[in-house]
């Protein structure tokens, strides 16, 4: 597999470059080395070669949610994850809506600042960090305030690494005959969404989460029938998701500068998913890669703040070690000498850290991430990662 001259490359997920840390983080996150060899070609905008590029990139997506529908199509947006959210809140909630928005986390309460910007009117339930919103009470509010026409939800909370009950929200909110537009961000390509199984207007992610390719845009997967009713509704040219798709299904083309060897990347990063089995298979490794980095920190003392039940395959936050001598920043020092990037964490109440399970990296990996934490928290002087009590009570509290 490996011909990029890298000698460490130890299995197919081994360091692709010497040197080079694992990014245990949601993005950006490690590539395979043969994603990121395809950036070394550059591409016109405007050829034909790219056009077909970015076209069989769009059929794919749709096929990753919606096996040959034609109902839906796909309308990839420049820029970071955000810009992708703002592309789809501006473009598909009419000026006059009213949109109930559901937050367990720090992307939840940035689709309320984006609707806050956008001066949409909105009602938000919020969970706080631990919970997850639940199909009964998203009915209850629908129910109580027949105005509401949307409804907006993160899939994976990726703060704290909550997998929020996507199904289920789903059926309530079709039940009440109101609209659902999905943040899957950190979930799109790694846990299914299948439209024959769940009902959506539209979903968002982006290049450099589950399909693991490189930063540069994101992707829009509607309805047919909901990107045709979009005209007009967006309050910015650039972030515009339906002027986009009818310029892209005319011309082939990106409206301004593509980002073309993120494109390039993402086509190799597609092809590698699909021969890892696609969703399910990927679904599958990040699984494994959860399992035994939750095991292996639960031995070494560290207590994960959620519940197995809501425990994702996309990231784990753990408390930080109770213990006089463990300080995060050292600890993260420590860890980026071993050779991994870990990340802090994005809670309210108690100290954490997160680790995240994405990206171009096995069980194996998971294994050394393990071992590495053990010897960090020893040349710190930490016997034991146990969480103070105080984390657990506010989180046996928070939690009932
Ligand atoms: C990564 C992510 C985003 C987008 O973040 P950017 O930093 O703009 O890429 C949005 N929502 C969720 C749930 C995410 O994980």
């Amino acid at each position: 597999m490996s011909d990029d001259g890298n000698s460490r490359q130890v299995s197919d997920f081994g360091p692709p470059v010497m040197g080079e840390p694992y990014l245990l983080t949601p993005g950006p996150l490690t590539t395979a080395a043969s994603v990121k060899r395809e950036m070394l070609k550059d591409w016109g905008s405007w050829d034909r070669d790219f056009r077909a590029m970015t076209a069989e990139m769009r059929k794919h997506l749709v096929g990753l949610v919606a096996d040959g529908s034609a109902d839906f199509d796909c309308v990839p947006i420049q820029g970071s994850g955000t810009f992708v959210v703002e592309a789809m809140l501006g473009s598909f909630l009419p000026r006059d809506s009213k949109t109930l928005v559901l937050v367990n986390g720090a992307y939840g309460q940035r689709i309320v600042q984006t609707l806050q910007y956008l001066e949409r009117s909105h009602v938000v339930i919020d969970k706080g960090d631990y919970l997850p919103p639940r199909g009964p009470e998203v009915t209850e509010a629908l129910t109580a305030d027949p105005s509401i026409s949307h409804v907006v939800v993160v899939h994976c909370e990726t703060s704290s690494g909550i997998l929020n009950p996507i199904r289920e929200i789903s059926d309530a909110v079709h039940a009440a005959g109101r609209k659902l537009l999905i943040d899957s961000m950190s979930a799109f390509g790694a846990l299914p969404l299948n439209a024959s199984e769940m009902k959506y207007e539209a979903i968002v992610s982006s290049a450099n989460k589950c399909i693991e390719g490189v930063p540069g845009f994101g992707f829009i997967i509607a309805r047919t029938d909901v990107l045709a009713a979009a005209k007009g509704n967006s309050h910015s040219l650039s972030l515009d998701a339906h002027a986009q798709w009818v310029n892209m299904n005319k011309t082939g083309q990106w409206r301004f500068t593509p980002p073309t060897h993120a494109v390039a990347a993402f086509m190799e990063a597609l092809r590698l998913h699909k021969a890892e089995g696609g969703v399910a298979g990927r679904g599958v490794r990040y699984q494994k890669n959860r399992d035994t980095l939750v095991a292996g920190m639960r031995d070494l003392g560290f207590e994960t703040l959620l519940k197995d039940r809501w425990l994702s395959p996309i990231i784990v936050t753990f408390f930080n070690p109770a213990h006089p001598s463990f300080e995060f920043g050292r600890f993260y020092d420590l860890m980026k000498h071993k050779g991994f990037i870990i990340y802090p964490g994005k809670l309210t109440v108690v100290d954490s850290f997160r680790v995240g399970c994405i990206g171009r990296m096995d069980d194996a990996v998971m294994s050394q991430v393990v071992k590495a934490a053990g010897q960090s928290l020893a040349e710190m002087g930490v016997e034991t990662a146990a969480p103070p009590e105080s984390a657990l009570i506010e989180r046996a509290k928070l939690a009932a």
